[in-house]
């Protein structure tokens, strides 16, 4: 690999109670908005203070350390905001590697930058991340108290675009490429990246029956891997070499792709979440982001789900209430459930009431 990274795990305590991360799903660029402090600086403050705020990755211009486990939970982003919650359906904390840039100082930041910078783009092919959509920083998820990582980026000319840009072009670039050479899988390897792996081969329907994502790569993940590859006419010898996790990683892809918005809300996918908005059972943001483009399939189902399983509220739109009222006043309705649906019927009796057919 083109850096080094150093695992030196800080005890458990209240920076590191050990919950199990769902994901990671995505990834918070931070930066420490404490100059000069250095990633084992940082390391020895959590450690030793335990505060109940922490970070799994911490960056300067030597080392890239993480200091909680990938697959643990780190406090990062105050649970009360809802901007996590609605781009990936999770607090930032329960499902998001936090990584900080250390800065200022005596800390060079062009080469803190660059090993930010990649150790990002690792995360990216690691966990199949696109840096677009998966990588966002602090500042987005809670804009009215944060500021970082723009406040060390800006000071050093580089802005959250670009960053993301060279994230990207760190990718194409052949640092990210020998990783995974490096991350090879095969038989009588262990670990998270294993169990990644396992987890990864059940979603996509091979079977581990007996040890299920154990974390060792046996017998049984080997034949895992030897179905996969033969189901996908690639070299089928049990190996998750580049070629298998490529493989894997498109058809895991292929589940939650993006929604494309046809531009036109009638009659459309983003009609029936605009009517959705209107009834008050998702917020407008909602459609924004599918109008954005931002809207996964995965999140599109569940919010279809969501949206079919809704009682209609009570709230009459503003819009909507004079005709309302008139129509308690004639006695067409009685006032009662305002946003359910009409059958013909029942139209019938309603326009029987307004006398349309004396
Ligand atoms: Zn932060």
């Amino acid at each position: 690999m083109k850096y080094d990274i150093t695992k030196k795990y800080i005890r458990h305590g209240n920076a590191r109670p050990g919950h199990k991360l769902t994901g990671p799903i995505f990834g918070v660029a931070h930066d420490t908005g404490n100059p000069g402090s250095t990633a084992h600086g940082n390391r020895n403050y959590f450690d030793s203070q335990q505060p109940s705020a922490s970070a799994q990755v911490f960056i300067d211009d030597k080392y890239i350390l993480e200091i909680i486990p990938l697959e643990e939970k780190a406090y990062h982003v105050i649970y009360d905001v809802k901007t996590d919650n609605r781009r990936y359906g999770h607090n930032a904390n329960d499902a998001a590697i936090g990584v900080e840039l250390c800065y200022g100082g005596g800390i060079d930041f062009n080469e803190a930058y660059k090993r930010y910078v990649w150790y990002f783009a690792y995360l990216c092919d690691r966990y199949g991340w696109d840096p677009e959509k998966d990588i966002t920083g602090h500042s987005k998820l809670d804009p009215d108290r944060k500021t970082d990582p723009e406040n060390a980026l800006n000071q050093n000319g580089v802005s959250f675009r670009q960053f993301i840009n060279d994230v990207k072009r760190e990718m194409d670039a052949k640092g990210i490429a020998s990783a995974t050479d490096d991350n090879l899988l095969e038989k009588g390897d262990a670990g998270s990246d294993v169990k990644k792996l396992q987890e990864d081969l059940m979603t996509v329907g091979e079977k581990l029956p007996r040890f299920g994502a154990d974390g060792d790569y046996g017998t049984e993940t080997v034949e895992a891997v030897k179905a996969f590859q033969s189901r996908y006419n690639l070299t089928v010898d049990g190996v998750a070499g580049p070629e298998t996790t490529d493989k894997l990683k498109q058809i895991l892809k292929k589940g939650d792709e993006i929604m494309k918005p046809t531009g036109v809300l009638n009659g459309t996918f983003g009609d029936y979440l605009k009517n959705a908005a209107d009834r008050g059972i998702i917020e407008q943001s909602t459609v924004q982001e599918y109008e954005d483009g931002e809207m996964t399939q995965s999140n599109a189902i569940a919010l279809v789900a969501l949206i079919e399983s809704a009682t209609p509220g009570t709230e009459v739109a503003e819009v909507h209430q004079p005709a309302w009222e008139k129509a308690q006043e004639e006695g067409v309705f009685n006032g009662e459930r305002p946003n359910e649906p009409i059958t013909r019927v029942e139209t019938a009796t309603v326009l029987k009431r307004t006398g349309a057919f004396e």
